[in-house]
């Protein structure tokens, strides 16, 4: 049987997924990837429902949740901590980055091949080429011109992961102005994460010194905020630039097609990034699996674009409420007021 050509740029957490669901007795399969090992350091991505169904599809959900953590609940806090409401975890599962990607990895069939480097120049004559090569894709840019070329947020995200697990009393996110906190546990360790305007980077965000700007920044929070700073190190961080790309009409255009940040990068307010670029690869391996190319790309901009076009869009607007600068004040009496009213609602049901 003739074998069709794939080419997958970029082997992160979509391009593996993909090739982890096109069916190898069809399709010959190439993964770009230009990241020579894994990376080291991964904070915890929150998976959703939805998502935690794309890895069953995948085999490998019974492996993510037994190496991640179930998150059952959280908080929104003010800067000195005192909870302005609470929130139930809905069936999270949260997982590091490393341990995702080596379980991506290991579901991947042997038959595809495997290059490692950077692609500067795109591979000719492939059946389909796949841009999974997160938001500065250079798929995007050759295909879907300079106008589509990720943009810088003005919003700085560093975050790390620190030994010990933190008290439930400190979990949850922190809202003060202008910025945000957040703390969970991950496995044995605290999960944190910072985020604020910075006019550091947009690239090569030196981490030692956005370590220093976040802990000047957050002197006055909480004392567990404080904690966590003080025992987060360079080698167990990360600091980068927020970036995210314009909105796009199509993710497919004749045999060349973009999922995960590629096609649609968000903010990571709503948690959502990876899970869509999951959910992106699984079903677009079953429609290639199923249907004629035209058809399954046709099903698959119509399965994709506007969801997750809708989620970016949300994410942004979720992250111009939590990083408010001037309305800070009246959001904050907003918060408290619906955790009040939810509070009273829960006692009702229960009485
Ligand atoms: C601070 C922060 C927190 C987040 N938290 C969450 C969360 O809790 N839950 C969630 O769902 N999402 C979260 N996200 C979003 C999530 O990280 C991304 O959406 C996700 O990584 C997208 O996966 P991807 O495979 O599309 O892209 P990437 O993860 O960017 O992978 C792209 C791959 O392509 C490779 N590549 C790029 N260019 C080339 C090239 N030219 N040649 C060869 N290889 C190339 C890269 O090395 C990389 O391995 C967060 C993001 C940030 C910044």
């Amino acid at each position: 049987m003739l074998m069709e050509r794939v080419d997958i740029i970029g082997g992160g957490i979509a391009g593996l997924a993909l090739a982890g669901r096109l069916d190898p007795g069809r399709f010959d399969v190439t993964v770009y990837e230009q990241r020579p090992e894994l990376p080291a350091v991964g904070t915890t991505l929150a998976m959703w429902p939805a998502a935690q169904r794309a890895l069953a599809e995948l085999g490998i959900l019974g492996a993510v949740r037994s190496r991640g953590s179930i998150i059952k609940a959280g908080a929104l806090r003010s800067p000195s901590g005192d909870p302005m409401l609470s929130m139930e975890g809905e069936g999270l599962v949260g997982v590091s980055r490393p341990e995702l990607l080596r379980l991506l990895d290991s579901a991947v069939p042997d038959t595809v091949s495997r290059v490692a480097g950077r692609v500067d120049r795109l591979p000719s004559d492939a059946w389909l080429t796949v841009g999974a090569d997160g938001v500065k894709s250079i798929v995007r840019r050759d295909f879907w011109g300079e106008r589509s070329a990720a943009r810088p947020t003005p919003f700085l995200a560093v975050r790390g992961v620190i030994p010990g697990t933190p008290s439930a009393e400190d979990v949850g996110e922190y809202w003060g102005r202008g910025e945000i906190f957040g703390l969970a546990p991950a496995g044995d360790g605290t999960n944190w994460y910072a985020s604020y305007r910075s006019a550091l980077g947009p690239d090569g965000v030196d981490v030692a010194e956005a370590l220093e700007l976040t802990r000047t920044r957050y002197a006055k929070y909480s004392p567990a905020v404080r904690s966590v700073l003080s025992t987060a190190a360079p080698g167990n961080s990360l600091a980068q630039r927020i970036w995210t790309t314009p909105p796009l009409r199509r993710y497919a255009q004749g045999n060349v097609v973009l999922l995960g940040d590629a096609a649609h990068a968000m903010t990571p307010n709503l948690g959502r990034g990876a899970c869509e670029a999951l959910i992106d690869a699984v079903n677009l391996g079953k429609l290639l699996n199923e249907q004629p190319l035209k058809e399954a790309l046709a099903a698959y901009n119509r399965e994709r674009v506007l969801r997750t076009q809708l989620l970016r869009l949300a994410s942004s607007l979720m992250g111009g409420v939590a990083l408010a600068q001037g309305a800070q004040p009246w959001r904050d009496a907003l918060v408290k007021q619906i955790g009040k009213r939810s509070k009273r609602t829960a006692s009702r049901s229960v009485t």
